[in-house]
């Protein structure tokens, strides 16, 4: 006999694959829901939870990384599980979940980055920002990456969004102001050793389009030792970008333009380091030995309105090379197909109508039971709080659709059942107790070495020290 999905003798079963910020957004979304039993099991293919929260989010932001307590709050509902170390879509096919659970949602995130497509992206000393800020967070997958600070004395950062931001930051900073952080260890001696003298700041567009947070500006000029060149030249704005910031401009556009502003009429001179923003102007080539970067070409810019009268980016012909020793871009990032579930290649998302996923990316059918929350649904925009609205926004749909519809019966014994599963098929998973475990050992560490935390880098140091925690309790 069939039962109401979410009732007592039918609760609604969901998967989240990823246990980033959106994942956990929408865990608490279903958890808290009052009229409806809900179980939801959250897989990630790291031992860790938190997603960019623990591997994006700059370690002297800690203020920022402090959300992992609300995360911790969802993770004590009835009805919540991790799975860590499960890596679906390569040990746990997708189809294994789909018969397991009543809805799955993608939470995977954007894991890759955008290209430039410009020749010489492939020298030694031209990286990515998310290999980067991987690095310097601890993620598994970036510890390995060497970056050759000891030689490069300038840098270019290609971008003007935060993770741009960040990576200014922290190449600028003075490495003791890092040292209390959760940086990992390696980063820090790596930053320690830096030849870093200028760090170039380079956006396509002007300074009123600039994406980053005036918050983020703001900090940046006020670091201790640091200083930001700003041309005035750059601040007489032109046509576009004034008219532009009268009418269509985001509200932060006014307030980076007077942050900029206040920077160009600060003298820089006698830092130790500085922050060299530039503007209207796009990389063309990087050139190199062979094998090491030397410089980049770029292209000066003006801006020109679109049909909506966004300015936009135009070549002027007129070409700059600019010595460099390394080069990060900061241009956004975009996701990674995941097999079995629809992928649009061209925007780098999962196919999806209000966070329904769709059956192919020009397709308008809904698959039914697949939803998709954060940054694999809409692309790499917003704050984390956005995720919040949007991952809840993905619920209300969800619950929509399969809400009190009736279901065939559950076995006794269908919450082990998955458990069961994954060690047939031999998965070490890490439950959300151990991560608890992990958490504690690394603040310790942390505490005692004067640090916030000291994070394990590696997936073998994390399982681990989780199995050396499981045999001490
Ligand atoms: P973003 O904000 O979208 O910025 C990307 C930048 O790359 C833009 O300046 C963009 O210029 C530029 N760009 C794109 N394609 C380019 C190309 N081919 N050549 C040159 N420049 C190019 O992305 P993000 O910095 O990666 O950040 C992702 C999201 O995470 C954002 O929502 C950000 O606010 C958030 N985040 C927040 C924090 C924080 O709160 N502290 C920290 C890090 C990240 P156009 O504008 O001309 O396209």
């Amino acid at each position: 006999m069939t039962a109401p999905l979410g009732s007592q003798q039918r609760p609604l079963r969901v998967a989240i694959i990823g246990a980033g910020p959106s994942a956990f957004y929408a865990a608490d979304a279903l958890l808290k829901n009052e009229d409806l039993r809900i179980t939801t099991d959250l897989f990630d293919r790291l031992p860790t939870p938190f997603g960019l929260v623990r591997g994006g989010v700059a370690p002297d932001h800690q203020q920022i990384k402090s959300v992992a307590k609300m995360y911790d709050r969802t993770a004590g509902r009835p009805g919540f599980r991790f799975f860590g170390n499960v890596h679906v879509g390569r040990d746990l096919p997708v189809a294994e979940l789909r018969e397991r659970y009543d809805a799955l949602i993608l939470a995977v995130g954007n894991e890759s980055d955008r290209k430039l497509s410009i020749p010489g992206e492939e020298l030694g000393g031209v990286h990515s920002a998310t290999e980067f800020v991987g690095w310097y967070n601890g993620h598994p997958d970036y510890r390995d990456h060497q970056f050759d600070l000891e030689r490069a004395e300038r840098v270019a950062i290609f971008g003007n969004g935060n993770v741009a931001v960040d990576v200014a930051r922290v190449l600028a900073k003075d490495p003791d102001a890092l040292a209390s952080t959760d940086i990992a260890d390696y980063a820090l001696e790596g930053l320690r050793r830096s030849k870093v003298r200028e760090i170039l700041l380079i956006g396509r567009r002007g300074p009123a389009q600039a994406a980053f947070s005036p918050k983020e500006i703001k900090e940046l000029s006020e670091l201790d030792g640091v200083g930001v060149e700003v041309r005035g030249q750059d601040m007489d704005l032109d046509e576009v970008s004034s008219h532009w910031l009268t009418c269509g401009a985001p509200s932060n556009a006014l307030k980076n333009v007077e942050l900029l502003r206040a920077c160009a009429a600060t003298a820089c001179d006698g830092h130790q380091r500085k922050i060299v923003c530039r503007f209207l102007a796009s990389p063309v080539e990087f050139r190199g030995d062979g094998e090491r970067l030397g410089s980049v070409r770029i292209e000066l810019a003006e801006l020109r309105a679109d049909d909506q009268g966004t300015p936009r980016p135009h070549g002027t012909g007129r070409f700059e090379e600019i010595p460099i020793q390394l080069a990060f871009k900061a241009i956004g990032y975009r996701g990674i197909p995941i097999p079995e579930v629809p992928f649009d290649d061209r925007r780098g998302i999962i196919p999806n109508r209000e966070g329904r996923i769709l059956t192919a990316a020009d397709s308008d059918e809904p698959l039914a039971g697949h939803y998709v929350v954060g940054w694999a649904k809409r692309g790499p925009t917003g704050l984390l709080g956005t995720n919040n609205a949007d991952s809840k926004a993905t619920v209300e749909k969800l619950l929509e659709d399969l809400g009190g519809k009736p279901a065939e019966p559950l076995a006794a014994d269908h919450a082990d059942e998955i458990v069961e599963h994954l060690r047939a098929l031999g998965i070490d998973f890490v439950t959300y107790e151990d991560w608890q475990k992990v958490d504690r050992y690394e603040q310790e560490k942390g505490r005692e070495a004067g640090r916030v935390r000291a994070k394990l880098t590696s997936v073998e140091e994390l399982l681990a020290t989780v199995e050396r925690l499981r045999s001490v309790d």
